[in-house]
């Protein structure tokens, strides 16, 4: 398959082109750079510069590239940021992406995999989260995601788009093998941040709240490895054929883990102390997400190679260590 990779130059996206290329398919990034990495931008792959925002542009790649399918990872992501600045999500997220699905369908593309997340379920009432519990997001960042999510159902419906939705918990890690790994700027995540204090380079991490009905105070969530993932995407390739196919599927490892449980790992990976302070919730922190992804193990065949918290956390070290200053192309 051709795949357009809709911010392939960032970390979900650059860590599935990467799988699609070694399962023989043809990717091509779209990226404005906001966010991604050239770096991450394999050597051979045709790149376009863009933003999803500008139809025009769109209107070159497609009538460039005729492409079988696109993959969409070109979003904002933090949940903190949502918060406070929701108009800067709502015109990512959401308006440039219908503008992407317009431009899809002005040329024709019927095929759409895109990337949700467990913060459409917001506080959920069961755990672990299966598909069709009631999604009510409790920050802008979830409730853009869903929004994409309703639009995409409408879509496939009224013009026989087939769409894939995956709602990720918590991807992590890194393929260091090949060079390429987590590096946002600002970093707010919880594993490179406990990583970057563990090697010096970083303050030490603070602990968002402690007094969460967990088992140790802190937040429970469901670390799944980024390649794990990205092997999802392309399983899914072969249900896609039919228009007006919808499919939405949960990916996690189904085991929760705490903060303090990641902070130990941590520890026992790079054999260093994480120096830690404790501080106030944040805000938007559900106080435990895991999933039940037997769906997409039951139709995908997809089963995480990555199973417990430490070597997912490993793939994460090996890749700070050689690379402490990300990719350092900022
Ligand atoms: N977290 C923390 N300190 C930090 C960053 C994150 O205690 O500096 C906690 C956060 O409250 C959440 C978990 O770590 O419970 C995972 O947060 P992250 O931002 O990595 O991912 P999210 O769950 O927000 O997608």
């Amino acid at each position: 398959m051709k795949v357009l990779v809709a911010g392939g130059a960032g970390y979900i996206g650059s860590h599935c082109v990467r799988q699609l290329l070694a399962a023989g398919h043809e990717p091509v990034i779209l990226d404005n750079f906001s966010y991604g990495h050239r770096r991450a931008v394999p050597a051979g792959v045709r790149l376009h510069e863009a933003s999803l925002a500008d139809a025009a542009a769109l209107d070159r790649v497609f009538a460039a590239e005729r492409v079988d399918l696109v993959m969409h990872f070109a979003a904002f992501c933090y949940v903190g940021e949502s918060v406070q600045a929701p108009l800067k999500y709502y015109l990512n997220n959401v308006a440039a992406t219908y503008t992407l699905l317009d431009a899809m369908r002005r040329h024709g593309v019927r095929r759409f995999v895109f990337s949700s997340t467990c913060a459409t379920f917001g506080v959920p009432a069961r755990l672990p989260i299966v598909e069709d519990m009631p999604q009510a997001p409790i920050n802008p960042y979830g409730q853009t995601k869903l929004d994409v999510e309703h639009a995409l159902r409408s879509l496939a419906r009224a013009d026989g788009l087939s769409f894939a939705a995956f709602r990720y918990f918590n991807a992590a890690g890194a393929a260091e093998d090949r060079g390429i790994g987590e590096d946002h700027d600002p970093e707010t995540h919880l594993i490179p941040l406990a990583i970057g204090a563990a090697q010096g380079l970083r303050p030490a991490l603070q602990v968002f709240g402690t007094d969460y009905p967990t088992p140790d105070g802190t937040c429970l969530r469901d670390y799944v490895h980024v390649d794990d993932l990205s092997r999802a995407h392309i399983a899914v390739f072969d249900r896609l054929g039919q228009p007006g196919s919808a499919f939405f599927y949960n990916l996690g490892t189904g085991r929760p883990t705490s903060v303090r449980e990641v902070i130990r790992a941590v520890e026992t990976v790079s054999g260093r102390p994480v120096p830690v302070t404790f501080g106030p919730r944040r805000e938007g922190d559900p106080p435990a997400l895991y999933a039940d992804s037997a769906k997409a193990q039951r139709e995908l065949g997809w089963r995480p190679k990555f199973q417990s918290i430490e070597p997912i956390v490993e793939t994460a070290w090996r890749w700070h260590s050689a690379h402490p200053r990300g990719y350092g192309d900022r």
